[in-house]
């Protein structure tokens, strides 16, 4: 079994029910678990133009899925729960980005992993933080010296998670 983290993301429609069907779908995942996931996060949008605030969280998983075949579910789940893609960075009803697998590095554009922007983003590092505070990434870089180094700005913590319910708490 392998560990993994995935970001959860969404902005339009109704974020906090998408993100809960999103947990359940990658929790039924074939040969996949949910191990922990995050608080929600409630944060400023980033990207082009005026957006509605996120709702952010973090999940760790374990998986026997490959890396790739991992995010080949992750964006079957996003088109399942109605994502439109249109701009880069635009609004999305749900967005799941692989963080990280393992020590895994791959750095070709369709998976990138790590994330490649995750480290300067706090709407990504503070979930990632509650579910795996001791976690160390493949450089050799601590989460808690990532967190440190980020602005506790535009965040506010929301919904915790029921892990019985696999569910955020409304
Ligand atoms: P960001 O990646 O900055 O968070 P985004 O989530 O809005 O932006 P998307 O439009 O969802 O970006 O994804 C663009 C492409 O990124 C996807 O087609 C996907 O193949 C690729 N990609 C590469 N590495 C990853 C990863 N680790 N997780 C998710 N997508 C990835
Ligand atoms: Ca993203
Ligand atoms: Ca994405």
């Amino acid at each position: 079994m392998n560990t993994a983290y995935v970001a959860l993301g969404a902005n339009l429609g109704k974020p906090l029910d998408q993100l809960n069907q999103a947990i359940t779908l990658v929790n039924k995942l074939s040969d996949t678990t949910v191990v922990a996931a995050a608080s929600i996060y409630q944060s400023v949008a980033i990207g082009p133009g005026e957006q509605p605030d996120y709702l952010n969280s973090a999940a760790q998983i374990v998986t026997e899925l490959n890396p790739s075949e991992l995010l080949a579910a992750l964006h079957a789940i996003e088109d399942a729960l109605g994502r439109v893609r249109t701009v880069h960075w635009g609004e999305r009803t749900l967005d799941l980005d692989l963080l990280l697998y393992e020590n895994y590095i791959s750095t070709a554009p369709i998976l990138t992993v790590p994330h490649p922007r995750m480290n300067g983003r706090n709407f990504v590092i503070y979930p990632l933080l509650e579910i795996a505070p001791t976690l160390v990434l493949p450089n050799g870089e601590s989460i808690k010296t990532v967190a440190q180094k980020l602005v506790n700005k535009g965040i506010q913590r929301k919904n915790s998670f029921n892990p019985q319910r696999m569910q955020w708490i409304n």
